[in-house]
């Protein structure tokens, strides 16, 4: 059975994600999406259990997804769960030389584990988690780029944040 690994921050899901979730379930037997735990990264909007939340709320029943969190290398990771692939989704050429460095190391830690790189699509390869939380920030409308199922709580959410900080 081929597992793969698709990991991020997903602070919050985006139709990005959920679009690069559902090709790798199509090409894997099995595909965990991991919520990776970033101490350098501490300003998440979301808690890891609340981005656990959405994306649970938004993939739905996919049969062969499974949602998981995660604090530590993401080599080690996929080690312990059998993946033999990670999948990444490629947004643009500045994704790439990130994305590269980050193959490279986890090869090096996991020889056995590959990475895969699915291209963005064309409707949502400028959107990143960023884009969602600065434009409804500023009271525009995000309803094309998160899904609709969390659309409401993310929202509520990101305002909430906005009145206490
Ligand atoms: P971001 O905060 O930039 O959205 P994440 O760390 O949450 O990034 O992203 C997790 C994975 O999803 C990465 O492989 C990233 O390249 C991919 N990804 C993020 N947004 C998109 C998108 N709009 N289209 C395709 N892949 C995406």
């Amino acid at each position: 059975m081929k597992t793969a690994i698709c990991p991020g921050s997903f602070d919050p899901v985006t139709v990005g994600h959920v679009d690069i979730i559902h090709r790798a379930a199509k090409l894997f037997d099995k595909v965990i999406v991991v919520v990776m735990i970033n101490y350098h990264k501490p300003n998440s909007y979301f808690t890891a259990s609340e981005r656990v939340e959405l994306l649970k709320r938004s993939l739905g029943d996919i049969k062969n997804v499974e949602i998981d969190m995660y604090s530590g290398l993401l080599a080690e990771y996929a080690d312990k769960k059998g993946a033999c692939a990670v999948v990444k989704g490629l947004r643009a050429v500045s994704d790439f030389e990130y994305e590269f460095q980050q193959a490279l190391t986890n090869k090096k830690l996991n020889p056995e584990l590959e990475t895969v790189f699915l291209t963005a699509s064309a409707e949502s390869m400028y959107l990143s988690s960023s884009v969602v939380k600065q434009v409804c920030e500023f009271g525009g409308d995000i309803r094309e780029f998160v899904p609709a199922e969390v659309c409401d709580d993310i929202i509520s959410r990101i305002k909430e944040r906005n009145r206490f900080s």
